[in-house]
C-alpha cells in the first residue's frame, strides 16, 4: 500500500536519504515522500522513494562487502568486538534514535527510550556469540576419513520491518545476521524510515565497513518486492502483517530462499479466579493499552473466568479510563496516538464491526476528542464485553487499543477458546496454582506463554509464532542458525580407492 503523501516541490522538511555502500544515496526516481508525525497529524520529514534500481545498487554493495576483505577476513573475534563497538555507538545515541522513533511512530518517548536503550544488548549478545559459532567433527562410521562441518554465513540478507517498533525488530535480525558474517539490505516501513537510516550511520561511525549494512527506503511494492526477488539475496527476515508475510514467503520459496516470518497475533490474556487480581489487572491493561495496542503481542483477547468477570471488567475499565492521553514526548503521557492514518481508520472500522456484531462497549468506542490530543490520530482505549470468540473482533488482529472480553468457565474451556484462533504468537496466564500454570503453558498453542507477567522480551529468549503468527524464531542462541549454512567436508586420510560404480 502506498501510504504517505508525495512531497511537494517547495518543501523545506528535513530529508532522509537511503544509505548504500557507506554513502547517503538520493533516490534514482528523484522522488521523495512525506513522513507524518502521528501526534501533530502532519508531515515532519521527507524520505527517499526508492526503486528497483536502488535495490539493485544496495544488494550489489552488500554482495561486494560480503566478499571484501574488510568484512570477510575479520576473525570471528574481531567481528564480535566490532558488534560491541556498534552497541557502544547506539548507547551513546539513545536520545537521538528514540526521538526519531517517536516523531515517526508516535509511541511514548518513555517506551522508545526503553527499547533503544535495550538495543545494545542484542549487539553485545550476538557479538559474544560470533566466535562461538563452531562446526563439529563427525565420529564417522567409515574408517579412513576425517569429516567435519563448517558453519558459513548465507550471504546477503534482506530485512523488512514494520512501523510499530522499527529499531527493536530490526536488531532482532540484524545482530545475529552480522554475527554470522552476513551482509544486509534493510527495507524499513515507509511510515518509519528515519531511525533506521540514522542507525546505519551510527554503525558505520562505530567502524562497520561500508556496504555491510545498507538501507533502501520506500514502499513495499516498489522496494520490498524487488528486494525479496533479487537473485543475490539468500534470505529474507520479515516482520509485519500475515498478508504481506504470506506473499513474501511464497515468493522466497519460489526462489528457494530461506525466510523467517514474524507476523500478527490475537493473543489471549487468560485470568483465572485464583489469580492475584491486582497483578492481573495491571498485566491486562499493559497487554492491550501499552503502545496503544500497536504491538504484535498485544493481549487483545481477555479470557476471564466467569466468577471474576464483572470485578475484572470494572477494575480494568477504572484503570484504563484514568490513562493520560496526549503528546508522546511528555513523560506523563500513557496512551499516545495511532501511528498511521490508515491504521487509525482501520481501528475505528473494527470498533464499528464489534458494535455491529453485538458486542457491548464498556469503555471508549471511538476517536479521542480531548484537547490534549490536538489533531493527532487518537482512539479512546476501548473495551468490549459480551464478545463471543467466533466474532471478527475476537478473531482478527485490530492492532490498536481495543480489548475483547470473553468469559470462560473452567480450564478446559479456557484452553479451547484460547486455541480457537488461526494465530498463535503469545498468551498470558494469570493464576496462583502452580500445576495449572504448567498445564496451561503446555496446552496453549503459542510461541510464547507468559505466566503472571505479560509483554516481556529478551535477546536471550526465543521469540516467534505458531500457526499464522509466523515461521522461525528470533532471539536466543539458535537465532544465529537462521543466518548460517552447514557445509560438510570429507577428507580422505587413507581409505582405499574403491569401485567407482558403487556408492562409498
Ligand atoms: P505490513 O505487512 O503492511 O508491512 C511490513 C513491511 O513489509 C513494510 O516495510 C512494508 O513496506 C513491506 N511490504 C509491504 N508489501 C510488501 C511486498 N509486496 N514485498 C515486500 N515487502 C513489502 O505490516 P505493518 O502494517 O508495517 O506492521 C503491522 C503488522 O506487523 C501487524 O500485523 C503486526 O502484528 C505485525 N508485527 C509482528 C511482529 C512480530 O514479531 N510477530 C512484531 C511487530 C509487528
Amino acid at each position: 500500500m502506498i501510504g504517505a503523501a508525495p512531497a511537494s516541490k517547495e518543501s523545506t522538511l528535513k530529508r532522509f536519504s537511503m544509505h548504500v555502500g557507506g554513502e547517503d544515496r538520493a533516490p534514482s526516481s528523484g522522488e521523495w515522500f512525506e513522513t507524518e508525525d502521528p501526534f501533530l497529524g502532519k508531515p515532519w520529514a521527507e524520505v527517499a522513494r526508492g526503486t528497483a534500481e536502488d535495490v539493485d545498487a544496495a544488494v550489489f554493495a552488500a554482495h561486494q562487502a560480503f566478499t571484501d576483505s574488510a568484512w570477510s577476513s575479520l576473525t570471528h573475534t574481531a567481528r564480535g568486538l566490532l558488534l560491541n563497538r556498534v552497541a557502544d555507538g547506539i548507547a551513546e545515541n539513545v536520545d537521538l534514535l528514540a526521538g526519531l522513533e517517536v516523531r515517526d511512530n508516535g509511541k511514548l518517548l518513555a517506551e522508545m527510550r526503553g527499547q533503544v536503550s535495550y538495543l545494545p544488548e542484542w549487539f553485545r549478545y550476538y557479538g559474544g556469540l560470533s566466535d562461538k559459532i563452531e562446526g563439529t567433527v563427525i565420529p564417522l562410521d567409515k574408517p579412513g576419513y576425517f569429516t567435519f562441518t563448517r558453519r558459513e554465513p548465507l550471504g546477503v540478507v534482506a530485512i523488512i520491518t514494520p512501523w510499530n517498533s522499527p529499531l527493536m525488530l530490526l536488531a532482532w535480525k540484524l545482530a545475529p545476521a552480522l554475527a554470522a558474517g552476513c551482509t544486509v539490505v534493510i527495507k524499513p516501513s515507509e511510515f518509519t524510515s528515519a531511525s533506521t537510516v540514522e542507525l546505519v550511520r551510527i554503525m558505520e561511525a562505530a567502524g562497520l565497513p561500508p556496504g555491510v549494512v545498507n538501507v533502501v527506503t520506500g514502499y513495499g511494492a516498489e522496494v520490498g518486492a524487488p528486494l525479496v526477488a533479487h537473485p543475490l539475496v539468500r534470505k529474507v527476515g520479515f516482520t509485519g502483517s500475515d498478508t504481506t508475510g504470506r506473499h513474501i514467503g511464497a515468493q522466497a520459496a519460489g526462489q528457494l530462499k530461506r525466510f523467517t516470518l514474524e507476523l500478527g497475533g490475537k493473543s489471549p490474556n487468560i485470568v483465572f479466579a485464583d489469580a492475584d487480581l491486582d497483578a492481573a489487572v495491571n498485566g491486562v491493561v499493559a497487554g492491550i493499552f501499552a503502545a496503544t495496542g500497536q504491538s504484535c503481542i498485544a493481549g487483545s483477547r481477555l479470557l476471564v473466568q466467569s466468577t471474576v468477570h464483572d470485578e475484572m471488567v470494572d477494575r480494568i475499565v477504572t484503570m484504563s479510563k484514568a490513562a493520560r492521553m496526549g503528546n508522546p514526548m511528555d513523560a506523563g503521557t500513557q496512551v499516545g496516538p495511532i501511528t498511521t492514518r490508515p491504521q487509525y481508520q482501520k481501528v475505528l472500522d473494527y470498533i464499528d464491526v464489534a458494535r455491529d456484531e453485538g458486542a457491548t462497549v464498556a469503555l471508549g468506542g471511538g476517536p479521542a476528542d480531548r484537547p490534549e490530543c490536538g489533531d493527532g490520530w487518537f482512539v479512546e482505549p476501548t473495551i468490549f464485553t459480551g464478545v463471543d470468540n467466533s466474532m471478527r473482533i475476537a478473531q482478527e488482529e485490530v492492532f490498536g487499543p481495543v480489548l475483547a472480553v470473553i468469559p470462560f468457565e473452567d480450564e478446559e474451556d479456557a484452553v479451547r477458546v484460547a486455541n480457537d484462533s488461526h494465530y498463535g504468537l503469545g498468551a498470558g496466564v494469570w493464576t496462583q496454582d502452580i500445576g495449572r500454570a504448567f498445564r496451561m503453558s503446555e496446552r496453549i498453542q503459542a510461541g510464547t506463554v507468559w505466566v503472571n507477567v505479560y509483554r516481556a522480551v529478551s535477546f536471550m529468549a526465543p521469540f516467534g509464532g505458531v500457526k499464522d503468527s509466523g515461521i522461525g524464531r528470533e532471539n536466543g542462541i539458535s537465532a544465529v542458525d537462521e543466518y548460517l549454512e552447514t557445509k560438510t567436508v570429507w577428507v580422505n586420510t587413507g581409505a582405499p580407492s574403491s569401485d567407482p560404480f558403487v556408492m562409498r
